[in-house]
């Protein structure tokens, strides 16, 4: 058989595209998705949790041999002084992001799109992807010119009378700095605090899997999706794409359609068209890869949104409480004001609870990241041909100095805001910090973990002398808040080496014009140089949006859809 379309990852965008492209019933559809599926009331618990530490960590919904570099490489001597190898959690589950990520769900600033549009993105200006962004919602609270009430993604806020004390504590001293209460951060962008939007609803996740690919959809008989299913091989005559070589549950199959699009996110998507001979010329020699298409963007300029946090041993009468499980519930959009950084650069989220266990109730953070980010130097390579082989990514985070200065910078503020009487009287021990790879270690769910983190939470509850010990031996990483706020060096060096991306990764095949070199797509996603190849998800944005890119994702899923549905 042949398909009309096959969607390589039924991650954030393969899922609207399977719906969408499946709506029409002339059109057959076949999903491939590497991970497990996700079908109503099968779901499993840790992604369906309000809180969402739990689904970051759990290995049986990743890419677990995926390592990335986050600080910048240097290409003098690349291979002498290649920085540490961090994991970094991509999914690997019907929904993919979605599945696991931490529901935030927000859209970025006008300015943002209107930037795509003048990189080469014709036609993806705010006034052009609002409409997607209605699209892709049904806001449970709000109404009026930004919001959609029909879409398939149910959003919503909890307010502040809900509110645990550290996220009410957050929220005053917010307002005690000059920022300006917003209840609905989705409506006019502009900075202030406000109840985080998420894609949840009653208490549950919505994912796009669960969304999107719901029972109804599933009952479609032209929609296949086919789960436990990776794909190998792009498969090509000439320089048309045919259809693909995949493992189905371990066994050797090929599929043939008439367009193949590729959604395997920002770090997958380009490997996939590199190992098809779709990239960079040098590169695709040094891999023994014959050419198909010179497309020198490919893989290149992979951008996330990089942070740090200032946490904090939160009081127990300030910790979760019962009315959510929800992490996080009030987050702040301020402008820096530095250099030419535009209105809103800069995010600040207040997050109740850093981990599953015991000792990650008793530990807040203020992350702070860098929402309008210029450090474009990153990059997705191939270790090899092999398509085992998990690529090479450097994510090169703060390679322009503009973003290193703002989370400096981002992290005086938050040690500043600490010190409201409001944070004050339910915080202390405040300490910097980051999500690195020992806090993750700690975040597995297992016996020892719970074990130990039971042990060091009743200690930590303990005397504050006794407390103050623990923190500076066991939890802190060699630097102070005094450190930080007071030594211009000590500040770069730690957050040079603490920094890491907020699971943004993106760009890596960027939609533009055809003058453009570095255009690996137009702007409905045609693959150039090649025909019927198209790659539809994270990779295609020609630059990160000031906003967690999920929504930003599903609007392009959606607004490239429509595209395809109209011939275009
Ligand atoms: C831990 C985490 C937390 C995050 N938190 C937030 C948040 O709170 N809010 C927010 O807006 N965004 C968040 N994000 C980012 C957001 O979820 C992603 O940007 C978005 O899901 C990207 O969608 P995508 O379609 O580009 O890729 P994905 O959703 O990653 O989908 C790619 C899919 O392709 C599949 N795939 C890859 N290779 C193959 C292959 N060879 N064969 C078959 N299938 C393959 C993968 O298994 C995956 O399911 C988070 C992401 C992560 C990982």
């Amino acid at each position: 058989m042949i398909y009309d379309y096959i969607i390589v990852g039924g991650g954030s965008a393969g899922s609207v595209l399977a719906n969408r492209l499946s709506a029409r019933s002339s059109n057959t559809v076949l999903v491939c998705e590497a991970g497990q599926d996700t079908p109503h009331g099968k779901v499993p618990a840790v992604i369906l949790d309000s809180y969402p530490g739990t689904a970051y960590l759990d290995t049986r919904f990743h890419w677990t041999e995926l390592k990335v570099t986050t600080q910048v490489v240097s290409h003098n001597n690349p291979d002498e002084n290649r920085p540490p190898l961090r994991k970094y959690e991509q999914a690997r589950v019907l929904g993919g992001g979605s599945s696991i990520n931490g529901q935030l769900a927000n859209r970025g600033a006008p300015s943002d799109f209107n930037e795509w549009d003048s990189r080469g993105a014709k036609g993806w200006g705010w006034d052009s992807v609002l409409p997607y962004f209605k699209k892709v919602e049904r806001d449970m609270d709000f109404d009026g010119p930004y919001h959609g009430k029909e879409g398939r993604i149910p959003v919503r806020r909890i307010f502040p009378d809900l509110w645990n004390g550290y996220s009410k504590a957050a929220g005053e001293a917010f307002k005690a700095s000059g920022f300006e209460y917003l209840p609905d951060q989705n409506g006019e962008f502009k900075d202030g605090y406000f109840p985080i939007t998420s894609s949840n609803a009653y208490e549950r996740r919505v994912s796009a899997a669960i969304g999107y690919l719901d029972p109804g959809t599933r009952l479609r008989k032209n929609l296949m999706i086919s789960t436990n299913t990776q794909v190998q091989e792009l498969l090509f005559e000439g320089t048309k794409c045919v259809g693909v070589k995949a493992l189905v549950d371990g066994k050797q199959t090929e599929f043939r359609a008439n367009e193949v699009i590729v959604s395997s996110g920002a770090i997958h998507s380009p490997a996939h068209l590199m190992r098809a001979g779709i990239g960079p010329v040098g590169h695709l020699k040094d891999m023994g890869i014959e050419v198909r298409a010179n497309l020198p963007g490919v893989g290149q300029r992979l951008m996330d949104h990089p942070s740090i946090a200032c946490a904090s041993f939160i009081k127990p009468e300030a910790r979760i409480n019962e009315y959510t499980r929800r992490h996080i519930q009030v987050s702040l959009r301020y402008s820096s004001g530095i250099g030419d950084a535009p209105q809103g650069d800069m995010f600040a989220a207040a997050v109740a609870k850093s981990s599953w266990h015991a000792v990650g109730e008793q530990i807040g953070s203020m992350i702070i990241f860098v929402n309008k980010t210029y450090s474009e130097t990153g990059q997705v390579k191939l270790a090899s041909a092999d398509w085992r082989d998990e690529p090479t990514v450097e994510f090169n985070l703060l390679s322009d100095k503009r973003d290193l200065d703002r989370l400096v910078d981002g992290f005086r503020r938050m040690a500043m805001l600490q010190e409201h009487p409001a944070m004050k009287a339910v915080t202390s021990n405040v300490f910097p910090a980051s999500y690195s790879d020992k806090v993750k270690q700690v975040g597995l769910v297992n016996r020892k973990n719970k074990i130990l983190t039971g042990i060091m939470a009743k200690l930590l509850d303990g005397p504050a002398s006794l407390r103050r010990f623990l923190i500076e031996k066991l939890v802190m990483e060699g630097f102070t808040v005094d450190d930080v706020v007071q030594d211009d060096d000590k500040a770069e060096a730690f957050v040079r080496g603490a920094a890491v991306g907020v699971w943004h990764a993106s760009c890596t095949c960027r939609m533009g014009t055809d003058d453009d070199p570095m255009a690996v797509t137009s702007n409905t996603g045609r693959v150039r140089g090649v025909q019927g190849l198209r790659v539809v998800d994270a990779s295609i944005f020609p630059v990160v949006p000031c906003a967690n890119t999920n929504f930003p994702t599903l609007m392009t899923a959606e607004k490239i859809s429509d595209a395809i549905l109209d011939g275009r």
